[in-house]
């Protein structure tokens, strides 16, 4: 079976091809094609790159006119050329969406249909950017491969038991009305953890406690119980919780009413300055990049190193939020960009809760291995680094729902 899966970001556009026999492997197969378009480099244009399981690649750059003319570009590169991984549109299965925003009616995947479209068309008002995009890939799938299923894994979905305790904003009652509650997002992230971690551990998922820190340009955790998210830290929107790259995380509300008062000020800058300036970025004014914060850290930036020890407090008190809805913890996992690769922000962050038992090996943290336990041996709770593999688990939401 062949399915593909489509993953939009804001600026972005990755896809990949897998190609399944029998059964579903228990490891992530190598996808047969992977491709990413990125538009943020050159105005007017996107960067295509190709990459196939024979090691074939392929760079170019593209006129962009609108999205779906590069996802068609983008896809094309599937049958065309002499790169191509199958003959015709028509080898393809299943075609797997990640749509961001599934709001409180989408507990779990769907195969699309009038209906969900409507409905994704919907959340748009939930996730501006994210849900037109999901959507303009749907519709050019739809073009292109005709009648086929097409399936929507939503991020917001693994949250969807929350408890109304840990939903529920403290705002008036005619807002929450409005759908405004903490939805949670990178679910399927979370939940790849999540099963991973048993895997590795060789032990079933309703037994463990587990926290799962998603630590990538945007960061979250979950608090997960019986294999349910029961508590996370980024909310109605992805702006919530941890300090991210450039993003604020949670602050003090009453500073964007303060700063909505000032004169220069309008709803759009605000949006911006939370979104793309605060973080990282905003708090040492270099980047929102973990790895130039270290390098400014190294030549002795104190605007760096403020920028680490705030990120790092953040991710810390959070965890011990998510603790305290857990009362207790068996496993901490770290992954995406800075969780897998970088042993300081792993090794800062544990050092907040020795007093629980957790221990970190210090020398297998500092090994740059994936999916690996680098908890000592006689730490109370185990410690994963995991790859995160959130195509992956898409493919196999599609697989389990065919
Ligand atoms: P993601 O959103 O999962 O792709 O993560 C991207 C982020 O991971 C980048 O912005 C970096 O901050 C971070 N990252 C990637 N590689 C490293 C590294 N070797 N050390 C520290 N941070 C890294």
């Amino acid at each position: 079976m062949k399915i593909l899966v489509l993953n939009a970001g804001s600026s972005s556009q990755k896809s990949c091809l897998y190609d399944l026999k029998d059964a579903l492997p228990d490891l992530p197969p190598e996808p047969v094609w992977e491709a990413m378009v990125d538009w943020t480099h050159h105005q007017g244009f996107a960067s295509v790159k190709v990459k196939t399981l024979h090691g074939k690649t392929l760079q170019t750059e593209i006129e962009a006119t609108s999205r779906p003319q590069v996802i068609t570009y983008m896809l094309e590169t599937l049958w065309n050329g002499e790169d191509a991984v199958i003959k015709h549109p028509s080898e393809i299965d299943l075609v797997g969406h990640r749509v961001v925003h599934g709001g409180a009616i989408y507990r779990q995947s769907i195969i699309i249909n009038a209906e969900v479209k409507a409905a994704i068309a919907q959340l748009a008002d939930f996730a501006p950017v994210h849900n037109p995009a999901n959507l303009e890939g749907i519709t050019t799938a739809e073009k292109i491969f005709g009648d086929i299923p097409q399936i929507a894994v939503f991020d917001t979905a693994f949250h969807a038991h929350l408890p109304p305790a840990a939903y529920t904003y403290a705002i008036p009652t005619k807002y929450t009305n409005q759908g405004i509650r903490r939805y949670g997002f990178h679910g399927i992230s979370h939940q790849y953890c999540r099963d991973r971690a048993a895997q590795i551990l060789n032990h079933p998922i309703a037994d463990l406690r587990l926290i799962t820190c998603h630590l990538g340009n945007g960061c979250s955790l979950a608090a997960i119980r019986n294999g349910q998210s029961i508590d996370t830290t980024m909310g109605f929107t992805p702006l919530e919780g941890l300090v991210m790259g450039s993003r604020s995380g949670s602050i003090d509300a009453g500073i964007l009413i303060h700063l909505l008062r000032q004169p220069d000020m309008d709803i759009n800058k605000l949006d911006h300055i939370l979104n793309s300036e605060s973080g990282l970025l905003g708090i040492s004014e270099i980047s929102g990049d973990m790895r130039s914060i270290f390098q400014a850290i190294a030549e002795g930036n104190p605007q760096a190193q403020l920028a680490f020890d705030v990120y790092v407090h953040s991710l810390r008190s959070h965890i011990g939020s998510m603790l305290a809805s857990l009362g207790g913890l068996d496993v901490l996992v770290f992954t995406a960009g800075v969780g897998e690769n970088s042993a300081a922000v792993r090794a800062t962050a544990c050092e907040g809760f020795e007093f629980l038992g957790l221990k970190i090996d210090l020398e297998k943290n500092n090994q740059r291995m994936l999916d690996v336990d680098i908890a000592a041996a006689d730490s109370s709770v185990r410690i994963l680094v995991i790859h995160t593999q959130e195509d992956w688990e898409i493919a196999r939401e599609c697989w389990n729902l065919q």
